[in-house]
């Protein structure tokens, strides 16, 4: 029998061929290991289609390499050997197949990482080659700042990797970024393109009849699940996009419609964060659709922004600062996670779109995240630990690396600002600018103070006024704190009433 040389662990988020670790494999003589562990589906309630996903491209995956004459050890959920966690599993391969390698990529989870990293074998690491911004590249770039800005990260990205720039190296149409032209509420009469399906062929099916029966517990449904899971599937959800969504992206990125879940949105981040499709390969189709003048400028700069900019960012501010920064809680919030985030069980229309929609398809859009769902923990003063576990429990595309990130820093400005320079707090008047949410809301979002009052109205004064010692002296919240300050006493008073009778009903685990 041939000498076992080298052994590949691929984990669940790392299915690309141009994986580090799987460059060089000698088909003889090494082989790839590929396991489904409960550890990784349980350490938070996972909604039950992400779990499908992981499994089902996983499953895809393995095949493809088979199919192409790699060996292929895959251990499934309910095989009776597994042992329920990726590194008891690499402990039992190790002693059964005694190979003289060890190889992995680095893993996207600091935690994942470290059980790995302290579990006893000799591993030979491979960087993480799939993003564009190594982890000591952008500790390079943060090392001698005081203040890390996306903004000036993504500029040093594009002048890098030579995106959208004219030949002198200036950004092309004369600014770095078009965000402001991204802004538009969606127009009556304007209706997104359907949203392209992959029914779940028989490999799907099976490991959506394993989720069934194993995860019937967690929050989410499965009966919708239609997303891709090979990377055929997942460059034509993208070819898609391409056609029909990319040339509205730009103008309508921030808007909401009702019982509208995906809009002109590429909803490829799943896909892309499993390694279904390549980031560089976005990046230039997305730049030559602008260079064949399909698409505006606002569109192309504002989509390779979420790729190199805000995506490349996060990844490297979690790996510069974890475990540190899972502890952020600059505000001190201690209130409990609303049972409604679970059910959707709330008169408030645009929050039960938001959680309907993210139970139904494991989906939500940035600014449903960012304004709505999160503008309501931030308001609420909502505990950091518990709405990040929701974030990452209840969406396809969350991984640690981009989940905690966005949601302690950006969304809950638990970080004290590291992340982003100010709280992206927001009153009902923006979630009525951004949808047509408030017009069949229980609540009016003209009224503050009454009971049947938007109750983000109110929220959001008593938020700026309980942090006022933290967030007056931001200068990026003078504006508003002016606004606050041209209230009378007596509105001022009303407005923290119903903001103590809002929270305190929260206490009492009431929904509203
Ligand atoms: Fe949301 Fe307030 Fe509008 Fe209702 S009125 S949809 S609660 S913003």
């Amino acid at each position: 029998m041939t000498a076992h040389r080298r052994l590949c662990l691929v984990l669940g988020d790392q299915l690309s061929f141009d994986l580090a670790s799987l460059q060089g494999l000698d088909k003889e003589r090494d082989s790839v290991l590929l396991v489904e562990v409960m550890e990784e589906a349980r350490h938070v309630p996972h909604h039950p289609q992400k779990i499908a996903l992981v499994f089902s491209a996983m499953r895809h995956f393995a095949e493809a390499l088979r199919q192409a004459g790699t060996q292929v050890h895959y251990v499934t959920l309910d095989d009776p050997q597994n042992t329920g966690s990726v590194p008891s599993e690499l402990r039992r391969w190790q002693s059964l197949l005694q190979p003289d390698e060890l190889h992995i990529t680095e893993c996207g989870d600091w935690r994942l990482e470290q059980s790995i990293r302290t579990c006893g074998l000799a591993i030979e690491w491979h960087r993480d080659s799939r993003f564009l911004c190594s982890r000591a590249e952008f500790a390079d770039w943060a090392a001698d700042k005081k203040q890390l800005r996306m903004e000036f990260f993504y500029r040093e990205m594009r002048r890098k990797n030579r995106i959208l720039l004219n030949g002198d190296g200036s950004p092309v149409g004369g600014a770095w970024n078009f965000d402001a032209d991204n802004r538009k509420p969606l127009p009556k009469g304007v209706r997104p393109p359907a949203p392209a399906r992959f029914p779940p062929d028989t490999l799907t099916q099976e490991v959506l009849a394993l989720v069934a029966e194993h995860f019937s517990s967690h929050y989410g449904t499965l009966a919708n699940f239609d997303y891709p899971v090979t990377h055929a599937d997942a460059q034509a959800l993208w070819d898609y996009f391409l056609d029909w969504g990319l040339a509205a992206f730009g103008d309508y990125q921030d808007a909401m419609a009702s019982d509208e879940p995906f809009l002109f949105h590429a909803r490829i981040s799943a896909a892309l964060n499993i390694g279904l499709l390549d980031v560089r390969q976005l990046c230039s189709d997305v730049e030559a659709a602008y260079w064949s003048g399909n698409i505006a400028l606002n569109a192309a700069e504002g989509f390779i922004r979420q790729l190199i900019g805000w995506r490349e960012y996060v990844r490297g501010v979690y790996w510069l600062r974890m475990p540190d920064y899972a502890d952020g809680n600059a505000f001190g919030n201690t209130r409990s996670l609303p049972e409604f985030y679970w059910t959707g069980a709330t008169r408030m229309n645009c929050m039960r779109q938001a959680i309907n929609q993210s139970l139904e398809h494991a989906y939500a859009h940035h600014i449903q995240r960012l304004m709505v769902t999160g503008n309501f923990a931030l308001l609420a003063g909502i505990a950091p630990p518990q709405i990040c576990e929701w974030y990452l429990a209840i969406y396809m595309d969350a991984f640690e690396w981009v989940e905690l990130p966005n949601t302690l820093g950006m969304v809950m400005h638990a970080d004290g600002g590291y992340l982003g320079s100010k709280p992206y707090c927001a009153s009902g008047q923006y979630i009525k600018r951004m949808s047509d949410y408030c017009r069949t809301c229980a609540y009016k979002v003209s009224e503050s103070t009454t009971e049947d009052a938007c109750p983000f109205n109110a929220l959001y004064w008593h938020f700026l006024m309980r942090h006022a010692d933290l967030l007056r002296g931001n200068h990026r919240m003078g504006m508003v704190y002016k606004n606050l300050d041209r209230l009378t006493e007596t509105k001022q008073q009303a407005l923290w009433q119903r903001g103590q009778s809002l929270l305190a009903r929260l206490d009492e685990g009431e929904s509203f």
